[in-house]
């Protein structure tokens, strides 16, 4: 049985103040969810006031990126060492506006997922389609492909650790949620994949979230898909009342 995971990805949103304030709503309401994960994953500058936050509570922290060097003259970047250092257990890896806005690559993405997973941390490894690919017919190849490159060479134990989520480019910030039954078309093409490339072990461990304007009043509909193990919210992530909004979709399940 996997358990759903709720993650939240701030952006580049909100002041240091801002993001303590919400860190701080969200650890105290997180006792009372017990049917899923939380995870918060605030820009890095904050990892460490958030980090200090949530502390001692259920409430997972996540980075929204990292390099694959271990250290060295890389301005700018953040190692995987680093996060483990500020205790973070998930970081996001090939988040759509890196892959689009900042030109991550497939292999870039497997080189960090790679080093991501031997410090320990959980990647959350995000993979999804553009309207024109879409459209083009082309969603299943494109997210195959990503998964293909981006998660090359892990063993199968590798692969259990490894969160996906399917975010579709379409979907993210604009408000256009997929169906749950296109997104568990996906999802489910997702998990037969691992199957044929791992085996039904792997296929049934792994936890694919679901990622794309996903809101209070969408969120149960998407979750109840067989498929479907959680969210990675960006906007409604922001207010701890939405994010609770979209735990509560899980359910009791
Ligand atoms: C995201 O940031 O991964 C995301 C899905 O954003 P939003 O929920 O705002 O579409």
């Amino acid at each position: 049985m996997r358990r759903p995971l709720i993650a939240g990805n701030w952006k580049m949103h909100l002041t240091r103040q801002e993001a303590v304030v919400l860190a701080q709503q969200i650890a105290q309401r997180s006792g009372d969810t017990t049917t899923a994960d939380l995870a918060i994953c605030p820009p890095s500058v904050y990892l460490d006031a958030v980090g200090a936050v949530i502390r001692g509570t259920d409430v997972g922290l996540g980075a929204q990126n990292m390099y694959f060097e271990p250290n060295g003259a890389f301005t700018g970047e953040i190692s995987g060492s680093m996060l483990v250092d500020l205790q973070c257990r998930y970081v996001i890896l090939g988040h759509s506006e890196r892959r689009h806005i900042l030109g991550e690559t497939d292999e870039d993405v497997n080189r960090k997922t790679a080093v991501a997973l031997e410090l320990g941390l959980v990647p959350i490894v995000c993979v999804g389609e553009t309207l024109a690919e879409r459209e083009a017919g082309k969603t299943a190849a494109v997210v195959s492909g990503q998964c293909a490159g981006s998660l090359a060479g892990l063993s199968a134990e590798q692969m259990q650790q490894v969160v996906i989520a399917y975010e579709p480019v379409w979907a993210i910030g604009t408000g256009k949620v997929a169906t749950p039954e296109q997104a568990e078309a996906v999802h489910a093409d997702l998990r037969r994949l691992l199957e044929t490339r791992y085996n039904a072990a792997v296929a049934e461990t792994v936890r694919i979230l679901y990622g794309g304007s996903v809101k209070p009043d969408n969120a149960a509909a998407l979750l109840s898909q067989k498929n479907i193990d959680g969210a990675l919210v960006g906007g409604a992530a922001l207010k701890a009342d939405s994010f609770f909004g979209i735990v509560a979709g899980v359910g009791d399940a």
